[in-house]
């Protein structure tokens, strides 16, 4: 007889999955992940910690776990870290913790980050779906990322030029099972969920 798993809820299902989100820094990632978690009910967002300084339209907790660059120091040497790395000069991080758990919980765990990090999280767990974002163009992005009002002229210009490499490395990696092109944002949202439930069902059936 095989013993159920401990704290097994009613709500439980052996459905998980694990979303990767990328693209370059203004594309709407955010807008389109916050909309895929609106849709599908048993999906999370993780919460990334980071040594990014936080905005004023950032909310400590929701968007990122603000922490020092001792304290993310601290909790790579503790293995806290599912992945961790270095975009445009600050440390971001994916806690394993929540990941764990709620994947046994059966949920859609999504994390949104960047290349280099789902490529650490495709080689730990390559069952996980990887979906990159696409700006229509060069200027659309640049236009986005100074109509989010949140970074300098100095720190648009220095995400702008990661844009370029980042695109071209998420090609080349093999890491994305889907490139989306976030030109008409709610076609971009349909598609993001399309993709997303068909990937599920497909591991469901498995
Ligand atoms: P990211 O998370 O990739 O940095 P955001 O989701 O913060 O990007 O979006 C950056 C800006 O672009 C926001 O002001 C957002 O409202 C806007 N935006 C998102 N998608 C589109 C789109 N398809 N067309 C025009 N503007 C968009
Ligand atoms: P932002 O500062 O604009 O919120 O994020 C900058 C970049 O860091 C984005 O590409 C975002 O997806 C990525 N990012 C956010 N959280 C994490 C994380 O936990 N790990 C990694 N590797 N990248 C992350």
């Amino acid at each position: 007889m095989t013993t159920p798993p401990r704290h097994r809820l009613a709500t439980d299902t052996d459905n998980g999955m694990l979303l990767v989100i990328s693209g370059p820094s203004g594309v709407g990632k955010t807008t389109i992940t916050r909309a895929v978690e609106r849709s599908i009910p048993d999906s999370v967002f993780s919460i990334s910690a980071t040594t990014r300084p936080r905005s004023d339209v950032d909310v400590d907790g929701v968007d990122y776990h603000f922490i020092s660059d001792t304290e993310f120091d601290r909790r790579v040497a503790a293995g806290e870290f599912l992945e961790h790395a270095v975009y445009a000069g600050n440390k971001y991080g994916t806690l394993k913790g929540p990941v764990d758990a709620q994947l046994a919980r059966g949920r859609l765990m999504i994390l949104e980050i960047d290349v280099q990090g789902a490529k650490q999280v495709k080689a730990k767990m390559p069952r996980a779906f990887g979906l990159f974002v696409l700006p229509p163009s060069e200027e659309a992005l640049l236009a986005r990322l100074r109509a989010r009002k949140r970074d300098t002229e100095e720190v648009i210009q220095r995400r702008y030029n990661v844009a370029r490499e980042e695109i071209a490395e998420a090609k080349r990696c093999g890491v994305y099972d889907a490139f989306i092109v976030n030109d008409d944002l709610p076609k971009a949202i349909d598609e993001a969920l399309r993709l997303v439930r068909e990937a599920r069902e497909k591991r469901a059936a498995r």
